[in-house]
């Protein structure tokens, strides 16, 4: 029987977050809630599955026990997450290894990852990327608070699509509502985080010397060839397909259908619709297991979808 996985998602709360999720139909538990982990098997938090014969089951426990509905891929571990983050306030500088620092360091995969701007406020930015040319140069900026010099800032709006591959300095600016698709870690070394104070009075742990040591200096903006394909009424963008993700955007108009031999995590931004026989609206999370042959959506949706 053909597999589609609907997933439950669930929320973090962080101190920059906010109520933006909400817009995806989701009940927040936390005033600041700012990540929602749409599709994860990482220990840190799992997906339950909602539907079929797996219903209840953790995302990890099925994809461990059923490999051949993800192509028989060799890694331990479901290999990517899916996250929507609501930048409500600035995030904190941060980098993240790469998979042999993560493994040896941290037993945990590195972190590439990429961005799909949801929503963007008017004069919204990330952090991407750094002046230094080397990394004496680079830490004598971090000790002397030298941020403005060092931080490379660009103003992104809705729609940008943003990679950011491991060993990138990089944050999102407030305002900023992402989808984020990245390897299935949880490791981030901190490196600044504006001197803010919680309400004790204290600054969240900072990770300089380990930040420095997986730090990519000097910075280089990795190019990626984003291609797109129409299909009748309908526009799939492909942003980077590479070792690590593949990432594309689907815009369906009215319906499209696509013969399928590999699984796909699907995340449904805009409108509503049908997957197959299930009914799918903006904020619903899915996975299509290897074994359905033919995806057919019909409605006015705009989808990502990933795999690796
Ligand atoms: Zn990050």
């Amino acid at each position: 029987m053909p597999d589609i996985l609907f997933l439950e998602p669930l929320f973090k709360e962080r101190i920059w977050g906010g109520q933006k999720l909400t817009q995806f139909g989701y009940q927040l538990p936390y005033q600041k809630t700012g990540e929602c982990w749409a599709i994860s098997a990482h220990p840190n938090g799992q997906s339950i599955i909602k539907n079929g014969r797996f219903k209840g089951l953790s995302l990890g426990q099925v994809f461990t026990e059923n490999k051949q509905l993800f192509n028989d891929i060799t890694s331990d571990r479901f290999p990517l997450l899916t996250k929507i983050l609501d930048a409500n306030d600035d995030l904190s500088v941060q980098v993240h290894p790469n998979d042999a620092y993560a493994q040896k360091v941290e037993h945990d995969l590195g972190k590439t990852e990429c961005w799909v701007v949801l929503d963007a406020e008017e004069d919204a930015y990330i952090i991407y990327g750094h002046h230094a040319t080397s990394k004496e140069m680079f830490k004598s900026m971090v000790n002397h608070d030298a941020w403005d010099q060092l931080l490379i800032k660009k103003k992104v709006q809705k729609g940008d699509f943003i990679y950011v591959p491991s060993g990138t300095i990089h944050a999102l600016g407030k305002g900023l509502l992402i989808l984020e698709t990245q390897q299935s870690s949880d490791t981030t070394y901190r490196l600044f985080d504006y001197h803010r104070k919680d309400e004790k009075g204290q600054e969240r742990e900072l990770h300089i010397k380990k930040s420095i040591e997986v730090a990519r200096i000097p910075h280089v903006d990795e190019k990626i060839d984003v291609k797109t394909q129409n299909i009748d009424e309908s526009v799939i963008t492909q942003y980077v397909n590479n070792a690590f993700f593949t990432v594309e955007k689907w815009s369906i108009k009215h319906q499209i259908t696509q013969l399928n031999h590999h699984y796909k995590l699907m995340s449904v931004i805009e409108g509503q619709g049908t997957i197959n026989e299930y009914p799918i609206t903006k904020g619903d999370h899915f996975i299509i297991c290897s074994n359905v042959d033919k995806i057919e959506l019909n409605g006015q949706l705009e989808i990502i979808v990933s795999w690796v």
